[in-house]
Parts: structure tokens; sequence; C-alpha cells
């Protein structure tokens, strides 16, 4: 299916304006197929001009526009050449449209919990002329009419109010201009809460097999979803404008969440089923934050063209968490981004498909597509923290009033922001945003010290931009250092050339952990020095600013990426210092990383078992000491459960006996154990399959293939294979689960045969597999066997011509990570 180019988008744009749409969908015709009838009204600027409508139907029944009818065999490649147009137009189409199980489009699942089927739509980034037709691209916006036909016993949950209009038919309140991706229809036997805050109407909705979960996190749900709209009413000026506000958990979401106006929807893992740590609920909280800033940013005003999709994410990313920190009890907000957020980001930066924030040019809506990653999240709030830093705090928020308010209903571009925000401070942010914004990479930070009798005389800040990629950022950030826990000294410092001296720092005592960006507001690679790197083990646990650990852990990672760091030395401070962290963020996902990361990458095989050994050991060191039901308990025993090989342990947690207290109902603990005794090869597939049998659930049974694709026999690994690769029934979270359990393997001999078949039989699933769906899968099922003729395999695949973007752009990402690994491995290897 061809892409829209910007050329024709600036075309169609100018000749085209959207009046309304009218979109009757009909739910109630099978697992199948439904029915689409849509009705646009638009105006042409050019009388007789021809244009194009966007439609990817099953099949097309009747097209008229303007009273007369169209051949319904005109619509080829997903367009309806629309001949002669009149100044005021009316097209009406009826057509039969396909549900879809990649998460693209109106996706149908069926719960096995109880047989129940549902359906919603996620028309991000281009499938929405898969549900209705349109002119599809972000700037032409309209308002919607939409009525939906469903079987009885089902609830309808849109855009605009849903109420129900007798046998089944629900009409949906008109909406505010919205564009085309916005549009969604949520509907099934959802089970539903409902609250009110400030005059808007709150509903939560999910699966029916879910209503535990929901009503036992609804009181938290709500109680963000009202800070964040007291919050950004406060921020902006502007009150929330589009009627209800409907947050639905859906299954198997691609994304965390999509900020559909009026009803956003969520991934439902969100409905921690069992025990969550407090990192999970402020994860979940900015989300809820995130999505509901996306009602400003990106709802009312729109960006213009796919490549400003930068505007919406990294202000989103930016705003949810200002919220949490300035609203809510999630003080740490700024920490959890420093230790999930932007070690995402910095492994964009650090993949040779990195790009600037800003003003890459999108020639087509699927190439813009490959640019929203990590970059636009991470690096781009930074970016904004930054911006803040330079412009100061009340200039940048009077320029995003005026921007907002300039632009509501409408779209806006890079320059308009800029535009407003230099208004509003009066500063020129010409060469800062040509520095930050509009080139590629990071530079590296650096603090060289010289001291005297353990005082320090001079201290230098060292700012190295990549030689490739030069720019003059300025950097904002702090300085600072301890030893035994206790702050020696700390500047705050803005740096704009190549070495700035820190005089706050001299006279002061040297410090044994010396912490460049402490405070984590700026981007750039984060060079320790090598005394600090030796002072960790015994420091890092002591310094009470959680913070600046994570900046430490973060430089750690990175580190160990770029082969500056050793993944022993990685392992010799996580054993030192992670059984003895305070904040949860840090504390779950470092456990992570270590485990399925670190030791998996970076660790030669054949010293696998050690490391592993090791992280199990401060696994069950933090289970023993932490109190029952708290997250350093519930951390500790996902990190024992995943690590460890005592059978006789294994098989009594995995048979519900003698877990630690609060996971004795826990669903999802108890399939940690299995995968574990599943990839050891203590049990095989039909006891898979009946603790299957025991969580009968959507999230049972892709935690069962995926115990399954752990199997180390041949067998297994032939199925699940032939499951992920070529059973196109598969939902893209069952792929996505296949491929997660299919590489762990004791050795590579039982794997290896696989890896020239990856790069043949991934990329052929484009034929069937949508392209954010196929994106992840071709990442998570990238081969684990690290060897030079895995990395000549994937150069020549690198180099095919006929790849989508989507797969060429994560062949690209995981091929970085294997050389990074291979280069970890070459230097490292001998000393692990
Ligand atoms: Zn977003």
């Amino acid at each position: 299916m061809r892409s829209l180019t910007l050329a024709e988008a600036r075309e169609r744009s100018s000749l085209i304006t959207v009046t309304s749409y009218a979109v009757e969908l009909d739910l109630d015709q099978g697992a199948e197929v439904f029915g689409s009838r849509t009705v646009v009204r638009f105006a042409c600027a050019e009388p007789g001009a021809d244009s194009w409508v966007d439609l990817k139907a099953r099949s097309v029944e009747t097209v008229s526009l303007n009273g007369e009818p169209l051949d319904p065999a005109g619509v080829a490649d997903g367009r309806l050449t629309l001949p002669g147009l009149a100044a005021d137009n009316e097209l009406v189409v009826a057509a039969t449209m396909a549900y879809s199980h990649d998460g693209q489009g109106l996706h149908r699942a069926t719960d096995p919990a109880d047989d129940l089927d549902y359906v919603y739509g996620h028309l991000f980034l281009d499938a929405a002329p898969s549900v209705y037709a349109c002119f599809d691209q972000p700037d032409l916006k309209a308002p919607y009419d939409v009525t939906v036909h469903a079987p009885l016993d089902w609830t309808v949950i849109g855009n605009g109010a849903a109420s129900p209009a007798g046998a089944g038919t629900w009409t949906l309140a008109t909406t505010k201009p919205l564009a085309t991706y916005f549009m969604t229809v949520c509907a099934g036997p959802y089970v539903s809460l409902h609250d009110e805050h400030d005059g808007i109407p709150l509903g939560l909705h999910a699966r029916a097999s879910l209503r535990e979960p929901l009503e036992r996190h609804a009181a938290e749900l709500f109680d963000v979803t009202k800070r964040s709209f007291d919050y950004f009413h406060g921020l902006f000026g502007i009150r929330y404008p589009f009627g209800e506000y409907h947050q639905v958990f859906v299954p198997e979401f691609n994304a965390g969440a999509m900020e559909n106006p009026g009803c956003v929807t969520f991934r439902d893992q969100y409905l921690y089923r069992g025990a969550a740590t407090r990192d999970e609920l402020l994860t979940r909280a900015n989300t809820v934050s995130h999505e509901m800033s996306h009602m400003w940013f990106g709802d009312i005003v729109t960006m213009k063209w796919w490549d400003d999709l930068w505007l919406n994410e990294s202000f989103a990313e930016y705003m949810s968490h200002r919220c949490l920190v300035d609203a809510t009890d999630y003080t740490d907000a700024w920490v959890d981004s420093s230790i999930v957020r932007k070690v995402w980001g910095y492994g964009a930066e650090r993949s040779p498909s990195t790009h600037p924030v800003a003003g890459v040019e999108a020639l087509d809506a699927q190439s813009a597509l490959q640019n929203f990653d990590g970059i636009s999240y991470a690096k781009g709030a930074a970016t904004l923290r930054q911006l803040i830093a330079y412009v100061g705090d009340d200039q940048f928020i009077a320029g995003v009033r005026a921007y907002l308010t300039d632009k509501s209903y409408g779209n806006g571009t890079l320059a308009d922001f800029l535009a407003a925000i230099e208004t509003a401070s009066g500063k020129d942010l010409e060469a800062w945003s040509r520095a930050w914004l509009l080139t590629a990479d990071r530079d590296t930070i650096s603090v060289d010290i010289e001291e005297q009798g353990g005082v320090i005389e001079s201290a230098v800040v060292r700012r190295e931009s990549p030689a490739d990629r030069p720019a003059d950022r300025p950097h904002a950030f702090d300085v600072a250092g301890w030893t035994d826990g206790r702050e020696l000294g700390r500047v705050s410092t803005t740096i704009t050339g190549p070495e700035t001296a820190l005089a706050g720092l001299e006279g002061t005592p040297e410090p044994a952990v010396l912490v460049p960006n402490a405070a984590d507001l700026t981007w750039a690679r984060v060079r320790l020095s090598d005394s600090t790197v030796a002072a960790l083990p015994a420091q890092l646990a002591q310094i009470p600013d959680a913070q600046a650990r994570a900046v430490v852990w973060s430089s750690l990672i990175d580190g160990v990426h770029g082969a500056t760091a050793s993944p022993e030395a990685f392992l010799d401070v996580f054993d030192a210092a992670w059984p003895h962290e305070t904040n949860s963020s840090i504390l779950t996902r470092v456990a992570a990383y270590a485990e399925h990361r670190v030791v998996p990458y970076f660790v030669p095989r054949d010293k696998q078992d050690a490391a592993v050994g090791r992280l199990n050991r401060a696994g069950v060191g933090l289970l023993e000491r932490a109190a029952t039901g708290t997250t350093e308990s519930l951390a500790a025993a996902r990190l024992v459960a995943g690590t460890s090989d005592d059978e006789t342990l294994l098989r009594a947690w995995a048979d519900g006996k003698g877990l630690p207290a609060g996971l004795e109902d826990d669903g999802d603990f108890r399939w940690i154990v299995v995968r574990n005794l599943a990839s050891r090869g203590l049990i095989g597939a039909a006891q898979v399959d009946a603790f299957r049998a025991k969580d009968d659930t959507l999230q049972g049974g892709l935690n069962a293939l995926m115990c399954r694709a752990s199997l180390p026999d041949a067998d297994a690994k032939a199925w699940a294979w032939e499951q992920l690769t070529t059973r196109q029934g598969r939902s893209n979270y069952e792929m996505v689960h296949l491929a997660r359990g299919f590489w762990v393997a004791p050795d590579d001999a039982l794997v290896e045969d696989y890896v020239p078949r990856y790069f043949t039989d991934v990329p052929a699933m484009s034929a069937w597999v949508g392209e954010d769906a196929l994106s992840r899968v071709v990442l998570v099922a990238f081969p684990r066997v690290f060897t030079d003729e895995t990395a000549r395999l994937s150069a020549e695949t690198i180099a095919r011509d006929d790849l989508t973007p989507a797969v060429h752009r994560s062949l690209v990402d995981a091929d970085a990570e294997l050389r990074e690994a291979l280069a970890s491995r070459a230097t490292f290897g001998a000393t692990v």
C-alpha cells in the first residue's frame, strides 16, 4: 500500500477543506469484517479539479460524489480518485472492512477467559482508511458524528459521549475538529466505572475478565486523572474541550497508550493483575498524565505534518513528568525518567539510525514513523528542559499558552512553536535550535580535577561534541560530589564552550565520587572519572541523592554498551550497591537490565552461568532482608525467580508453595518461575500447558507461548519458529512472545540454524503483518547468537533494497546492538 507523501499532502490540503465526517460502523457482522458508511462534506478551492480519498477496504459496495455514482472498482492502492470536484461536495462511501489482529486499525481480540470479543480503533499513524473513507493527513481536521451498531450486550465508547439509541445502536456526540488518526471506537462487553471531576465526566473501562484489577486500581487512576486535569488547566489556561474523558484498557495494544481525544486507549497490562512495584504504578501514572497533556499538545493543536511529531511527544514526555512531580505523590518522576526513558533514548542516540530531534524531512508518512523513537520522547524532553533553562520557565509557559491559543483546533509547526517562545522570551532561538534540535548526536561531558592534599585546586568541565556532527550546545547542569554519603560540593553551571572552570568547587575536599550532570538536567554522555568508577562499589549505595545514583547507573549502562566499561565492572557495582537501593525505579530497572541485557548480550556464553549466579545471590540477599509486601521484596523475588538454578525452590514456587508474602496468587509472578523452569528444560510442553490451564487468560496464553518457545529442545524451537514466521493468524502480542522465548538456549548449537532463516523469514512477514507490529517483532526476534557470521548476514540483509521502512529501521537498531555486544566481548571477553 503506498504511503502518502509530503508533496501530495501539501497539494491536497491547499485544495480541500473538510467540513464534517459522518461515520456509521456496523460491528454486528461477525468476527471477520464490519460495515463502514462514511459521508464526508468538503470544500474544494479550485472547482473542477480532481483529488482523491483514502480507502483501504475489504470490498467497496457503493460510492457517490455529489449524488453521482462512482465505480467502486476505481479504488486502487488504497485510493479512490474524485474527479471534477465542485466548490462544495458530499462523498458517500459504503464499504466492508476487515478487523485487524496486529493492533493497527480496528483491532478485534477474543478473551480466552470467557470467549468474549473486544474491538478498539487504533488509527495512528495511517490506519484510518481501514476503518472509514477519509482524507488521511493530520492537517485536514473536521468534526465527527459517529453511529455504531453493535451486538446487544456490548458497550460503545468513542471520542464523543456515547448514548444508546435502541436495539444495539449507539450515537456519539459531535466532536470538535479532529485529525483523522484520532478517531476511535471501542466496543465490546467492556465493564465500566464512572466518576466526575470539575464538570468533566470520567470513565474507566476494561475487559469483563479484568473487572477485579480495574476496581482495585480505579481509585489511583481517577486520582491521577483529576490531579492532572487541575494541573494542566492551571498551566495552560485553556479548559479541556473534548467533553467526557474516557480511559479504556484494551487488549494487545502495541504502544503504551494513545491520546484519542475523549477516549484514550491504554495497553491493559497496566491493570496489574498481581503485585505491582511502586515504579510500575509511577509508569502508569506517567502514561495517564502524558496522554492527558496531549489533549492540548497534539489534539487541540496538531502538527501540520508528521515530521513535527516530536513536538507532540517531547512536550507530553516533559509535561507528564513535570505534572507528577508538582501535583502527585510521584515526586521522583525525573529519577524514573533518568533510568528508564533516558536510557532508552541514549540507546537510540548510539544507533546509526539516530537523527535530530526535529527538522528531519519526512517525505512520506511511513518514513516519519521510523523517527518516532527514544529521540522524539526522551531527548526531546531533555531538550525542552534545556530550553527552559535558556529562556526561563515563565517565558516558556507564556509561549506555550500563546502557541496553543493561536493554533487551537488547527495545526502548528516547529517554526510556529519557536516563534511563540521567542516572542514570549525576547530571545533569539536560531543558534540554540540549530544546535539542540536540528543536529543529531550528543556531547560528552566530563570533569577534570586537580587536587592538592585532598583539596580541589581546579575543576574544569570538558564538553566534546562528535567530530562528524559538530554542534555548539550550551548546557545547564549540576556537578556534585560525595564521600561516604556526605555531599562535599555541588555547583550549578552553564557551559558554552569546550572548557568551563568550576570555581565553586575550588577549595572543597576532593570527593570519592564526582558526578557531572548530577541533577540530570541535560542530555549528554556522562563520562565518570576512573577514580569515581573505581570507588562506586564502596560508595554508590551511600549517596543519598537518588537522582545522582540514577545518573551513575545510566552512565555505567552507556559505558557497557560503548565498550568503555566491562560487564564485570557493572556487576561489581551491582553486587555492592543494588541490594541497598531504595529508589524503586532504579531497583527494578537496573535488575531487569542486568538480567535481560547486560548478561545475555555482553557476557560470553561460557561465563553467563556465573554471572547469573551473582545476580541471584544479590536477589536472595535482598529478599531475606526486605520487609514483606514492599517493592524491595517484590523486585528481589522477581530477580530470584528469573535467575535461580534451585530446582526445588522453583518447583515449590510454581506449585504455589513457600512463596514470598503477597505473591500467593500472583499469576504473572508464577510465569517468571515457569519460564525459568522451561528454559532450563526442567519441565516440558505438557507441563507448560498445565500451567496455562490454571491461568486461562490472554496473559496466560501469551506467557505459555513464550515458555514453550524457551524449551531447550529442537522440536520446541522448530514449533516456535513455524508458529512465529508462518502462522498468519497470530496476533501482534503472540508473535512478540514467541520471539521473546525463541533465542533463550543453553548453547548456540540449538538455535544457530535459525540465524540465516531469521534474515529471510522475518522480513517476509511484511506481506501480512503491519509495520508498527512488525517493527517490534524484528527487534525481539533478532538472533541472540553473537558471532561474526550473524553480523555478516545482518549487514547483507540491511543492504537489501526490498525491505519495508520499519523492517529496515529495526534491523539497523538490532544490528547496532549486536555490534556493541561483539565489541564489548572482544575488549573484555577474556577478563569476565
Ligand atoms: Zn505521546
